[in-house]
């Protein structure tokens, strides 16, 4: 008889500083989505966890027992009742499979590692946790990990194997998803026996520290993980960078090893890449440019150059507010030209320049309306060139085959052709593809700015297409300046808020 897995999760990163808690109705608008039953089996072949996990599992010769996988684009806490009915939906479902002929041999999670809810500080521990109640202390759990996990000791203790994205951009999100079903099925099938051991690094790090499309000090991490993975009995080794904008306990850079069966080595390893982490600790720090000079630099650049200004405190994949206003600010003050802002959340906005219609010139006060900490509203004047429902297709890599959008968007043109574009749109965005133009009518390689509200997804599909990329010094909720936001929670000491303590990694074994 085959081998049967349930699946299913919930995939969010929070952002505690944004007041707007995500509620169920957010996991169903825009690019968010709950996918139920044979909808999560039609993600085969996707840029997403559950590409590689379907995958893995048709080329195996598994029986995939799908439940409901919810996933929104990243923002506020989880609310209360959006992550109870999307937990009962998976636990009814897992319970119901264990009862059908056969039953279940295993569970195969799809989460993202830094989920907070409205009334835990904790989101992937708790669903675990409901989940090894039903199945029992013995059945295996296993589940891929967003490279941004904040590791909390309720999910290490009740699953199995973890492993981690090793790429940011996430550009290898199905390659994890299937890797952890080649583990769940290695594990079931007896040929290992995972042996997990972790280190929790007192470390927070901005994300731009994390990338690895330059030897980032995360990279370095990384890489000497990726070798310990060559060897016969490791069976993951996982370096996270965390998530810095969760104001949570569990919110630090972690490590984790999984060996067949040796505690020992798992031990070692994950010590020595918590090690390097902590050693490294000096050069996470990013320090961004003046938006000012940015703009100058974009200026003064060879014709046919594009410059890609990426807004990384206000980026709408660590979920922040979506309509911050310091680029454009700058933009105007510097008279840009060909210049192109990809976007300002602002539903006021797109609703009166779509009663205008399009061809209509407009005064509007756009952005900084969510909260304080994104810039102040600013004051434009442009005609109205296009007006779109706002969903497009992904390009890829990430996200590759599914579908994207931010609600009405609206392109407005200020100061004339040649001008500045403001995109604006109903909800927040995540520009990581060049169909955040182009599906709107812009040939990004042909302008000479791009601003871009993204941490570091983005450069997947725009390093190759920038002649530079220039972090930008914008306020915001995903700020690389962690000492200036106001933490509550996490456990101290911590760098940097604190500096002047010792560490040294005791891996824990579960
Ligand atoms: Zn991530």
């Amino acid at each position: 008889m085959a081998i049967r897995i349930a699946t299913g999760g919930i995939s969010q990163e929070t952002n505690t500083f944004q007041w707007e808690p995500t509620s169920l109705s957010d996991f169903q608008k825009g690019s968010s989505k709950i996918d139920r039953g044979e909808e999560i089996l039609a993600l085969d072949g996707t840029g997403t966890i559950y590409g590689g996990i379907v995958g893995e599992a048709k080329k195996q010769g598994v029986e995939l027992i799908p439940t409901t996988f919810g996933r929104a684009v990243p923002g506020g806490r989880v609310s209360k009742e959006a992550f109870e009915t999307m937990c009962d939906e998976i636990v009814e479902g897992i319970r119901a499979a264990m009862q059908e002929p056969g039953g279940i041999d295993g569970v195969l999670l799809g989460i993202h590692g830094a989920m907070a809810l409205e009334h835990n500080d904790d989101g992937e521990g708790p669903l675990l946790t409901a989940i090894r109640e039903v199945v029992g202390p013995e059945l295996p759990i296993v589940a891929p990990l967003d490279l941004h996990t904040n590791l909390s000791e309720e999910m290490m203790e009740e699953c199995d194997a973890f492993v981690g994205y090793k790429h940011y951009p996430h550009i290898d999100t199905a390659e994890t998803g299937a890797r952890a079903m080649q583990i769940l099925i290695d594990t079931i099938n007896g040929e290992i026996k995972p042996q997990m051991a972790y280190v929790k690094v007192p470390l927070i790090a901005p994300n731009q520290s994390m990338v690895t499309t330059w030897q980032s000090p995360l990279k370095k991490a990384i890489d000497r993980a990726v070798e310990m993975e060559q060897e016969d009995d490791v069976v993951a080794a996982t370096v996270l960078g965390g998530f810095p904008f969760s104001d949570v306990p569990y919110t630090t850079v972690s490590t984790i090893l999984v060996t067949n069966d040796n505690p020992e080595k798992a031990k070692a390893y994950a010590e020595e890449l918590a090690q390097m982490c902590w050693d490294l600790r000096a050069d996470f720090e990013i320090i961004p440019t003046p938006i000012p000079d940015a703009i100058a630099e974009a200026m003064a650049g060879e014709p046919g150059s594009t410059y890609v200004l990426a807004d990384i405190s206000d980026s709408g994949a660590s979920g922040t507010a979506g309509d911050g206003t310091a680029a454009l600010k700058g933009l105007l003050e510097a008279d840009a030209r060909s210049a192109s802002v990809a976007q300002i959340m602002d539903r006021e906005a797109v609703e009166a320049c779509i009663e205008a219609g399009v061809g209509a010139t407009v005064t509007l006060t756009v952005g900084g309306k969510h909260d304080d900490f994104h810039g102040d509203p600013v004051d434009v004047t442009g005609m109205v060139r296009l007006i779109h429902e706002g969903s497009f297709e992904m390009g890829g890599v990430m996200g590759a085959g599914t579908r994207s959008s931010r609600g009405r968007t609206v392109v407005l043109e200020i100061n004339g052709p040649g001008g500045i574009e403001l995109q604006l749109t109903d909800l927040r965005g995540h520009p990581n593809d060049l169909n955040f133009f182009r599906a709107f009518g812009i040939e990004p390689t042909e302008r000479r700015i791009l601003v871009l509200k993204s941490a570091a997804h983005f450069r997947a599909a725009f390093e190759p297409i920038a002649t530079k990329v220039i972090e930008i010094d914008a306020p915001g909720i995903s700020t690389p300046k962690l000492t200036s936001l106001d933490y509550k929670n996490l456990r101290r000491p911590v760098y940097p808020l604190e500096t002047d303590f010792d560490f040294t990694p005791e891996a824990i074994l579960t």
